[in-house]
């Protein structure tokens, strides 16, 4: 389905990972892909995976540092001349502010958030606009504690809050070069960030007992839904939060029966 695309994959930390899920997905189905790691540390991990599916292209790309996605693009350019698909699957915030109250966010871990969570996927837009071909797709990762309060989510909401309004702005400024842009609101995961998130065993029993499906979603069933918005099978949809999460965000009220 994805024969003749590349695309540079961004959030692979380890085979846990929403971006490793993703990045099988649309391995098995021929894209091409580069991945765009953290650091040096992270690199033992993500090497072993980028073989299993391929990948050559291999790029350090901290979002703390202002060079690094201007780096990105210079070097996909080098290597592919342009570039079809970007997933930003990236989220930071300091973790003992990932429990208790709201309120008590400092203003540092603010705007190192939104920076790192939010602002990193207009960043990655902007530069990556000059050289993405008409039919582009970019798609970035959410979570529903944008929309309603989860219990130790708190900044991290707001940032989501910010990173899905972003989506539908990029995806205006960017239809005019037919570039997409959506979001998958993917339901709580066992990865690195979801266990960042204090108690965060308890959200997965509870959407668990009380979505539709009665149960969360699984790591290729996020790389399944990644794969329609990558692929011209969504070539009609911008500007979305689609959730991938077994029905949990449409549950007013448990039923308890
Ligand atoms: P993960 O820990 O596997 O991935 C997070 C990635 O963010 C890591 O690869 C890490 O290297 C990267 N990252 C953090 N700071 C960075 C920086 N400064 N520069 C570059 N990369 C940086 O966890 P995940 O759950 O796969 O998270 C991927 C995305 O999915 C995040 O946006 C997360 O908020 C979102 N999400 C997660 C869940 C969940 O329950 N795990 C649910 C919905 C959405």
């Amino acid at each position: 389905m994805l024969k003749n695309k590349k695309g540079l994959v961004f959030g692979i930390a380890n085979n846990h990972s929403i971006a490793w899920g993703i990045s099988k997905e649309l391995a098995k189905n021929n894209a091409e892909i580069a991945i765009g790691y953290q650091n040096e540390i992270l690199l033992k991990r993500v090497k072993p995976l980028s073989e299993e599916i391929n990948s050559k292209i291999l790029i350090e790309c901290d979002f703390n540092n202002s060079n690094s996605i201007n780096n990105a693009v210079s070097r996909i350019k080098e290597e592919w001349g342009t570039i079809d698909f970007i997933i930003h699957a990236v989220a930071f915030a300091d973790k003992t502010e990932l429990n208790g109250r709201y309120i008590d966010t400092t203003k540092d871990n603010f705007i190192n958030c939104l920076d790192i969570s939010c602002f990193s996927l207009t960043s990655l837009a902007k530069a990556f606009e000059p050289i993405m071909n008409n039919g582009g797709s970019i798609l970035t990762l959410t979570f529903y504690g944008s929309n309603k309060v989860i219990p130790n989510y708190n900044l991290m909401g707001v940032a989501k809050a910010a990173l899905e309004t972003s989506v539908k702005y990029l995806s205006v400024d960017l239809g005019a070069n037919n570039i997409r842009v959506n979001a998958i609101s993917a339901g709580p995961m066992r990865t690195i960030a979801g266990a960042a998130i204090n108690n965060a065993r308890e959200v997965f029993k509870f959407t668990e007992k009380h979505s539709a499906l009665k149960r969360n979603a699984k790591l290729d069933e996020i790389g399944k839904s990644a794969l329609y918005f990558i692929s011209d099978l969504s070539s009609a949809v911008t500007g979305e939060v689609h959730y991938v999460d077994c029905g949990y965000n449409i549950t007013g009220m448990p039923n308890n029966n």
